[in-house]
């Protein structure tokens, strides 16, 4: 039983609006390009997980706190007897480990060998078990979901899960037997209440308000869109969207960038830069959002 699914992180879903509307450096594309891949092979292993039988509880995308360490789990999946901690890696082609490093083959560069990430979560969320007097053993595994992903040398005493073991993985799981029983389910609770919504971890540009490109930008193409009667059109590829929702989807993109800014119908006039009258804009602030403040001073929220 699925709990809790995958969402794009807030990190991820800036970096795209950032694109848009500003120019982002050689690194901060690379930033960006390696979320999506991360996120796309969360993706493929969540699907893989629908599949699981027998009762099981399974978390995606969880960041815990522990004595003020963060630490973030992929997919967390909660059987009978064990509790599976499962960091998801997307990486392609050529790597081999050597002493313990991480090397792509191609260019020799060093990465971060993802099996001490989980070591440190999995020695965090064991500390979080005690304090939650829980004795339920973790077994935790990184798993390589890209199938054009080879690692060379790869040691068998590892938690390292490859392409080639992953349906292998599963059909264990599922050989399982497993049944939960209130425990399970108020432990999962508990997790899913620790949950933290703001990542530490967050990398994002350096940007402000005056700097960015204002304007509502196409979902397809991310030209320009104008108003034409009520919907909003784009000129280059023919896309179009309901007025207000292209509103609210850019209030969302405010609220998202600029969450120490006011809310006000002149924020979002100038934000969306389009020839449409305040008042659309306050319509639209009132329809989906609480009007807080003066009539002479509102803001929403
Ligand atoms: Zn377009």
């Amino acid at each position: 039983m699925l709990l809790k699914r995958r969402f794009p992180s807030d990190e991820l879903w800036s970096m795209r609006y950032l694109n848009t509307r500003m120019e982002l450096t050689e690194k901060e594309k690379q930033h960006w390009a390696n979320l999506e891949k991360g996120y796309e092979g969360e993706v493929k292993f969540d699907l893989l997980t629908e599949k699981l039988t027998e009762e099981r509880l399974v978390i995606h995308d969880l960041l815990l706190e522990v004595n003020n360490s963060y630490f973030q789990i992929d997919t967390l999946i909660i059987s009978e007897r064990t509790i599976h901690l499962i960091e998801i890696k997307n990486f392609q082609g050529d790597w081999h480990l050597e002493s313990d490093k991480l090397y792509a083959a191609n260019t020799g560069r060093e990465y971060k060998n993802p099996v001490y990430q989980l070591k440190r979560s999995a020695a965090l969320f064991r500390q979080l078990l005690q304090i939650l007097m829980q004795t339920i053993p973790v077994e935790a595994s990184v798993i390589f979901i890209n199938p054009e992903f080879t690692l060379y040398q790869a040691p068998m005493d590892q938690p390292i899960i490859l392409p080639t073991q992953i349906s292998r993985f599963l059909k264990d799981l599922n050989h399982t037997p497993s049944k939960l029983n209130e425990g399970h389910r108020k432990l999962a609770q508990q997790l899913l209440s620790l949950h933290q919504t703001k990542n530490p971890y967050t990398i994002l540009p350096d940007y402000h308000f005056d700097q960015l490109k204002k304007g509502m930008y196409c979902l397809d193409c991310h030209s320009l869109l104008s108003p034409v009667h009520k919907n909003l059109v784009c000129e280059k590829c023919g896309g179009h969207e309901k007025m207000d929702q292209g509103i609210l989807r850019n209030i969302k993109e405010f609220k998202l960038l600029f969450p120490e800014r006011k809310l006000t119908s002149q924020s979002i006039y100038e934000w969306c830069n389009a020839n449409i009258s305040k008042r659309t804009y306050s319509r639209v602030l009132k329809k989906y959002f609480t009007a807080r403040g003066s009539t002479s001073n509102t803001y929403y929220e």
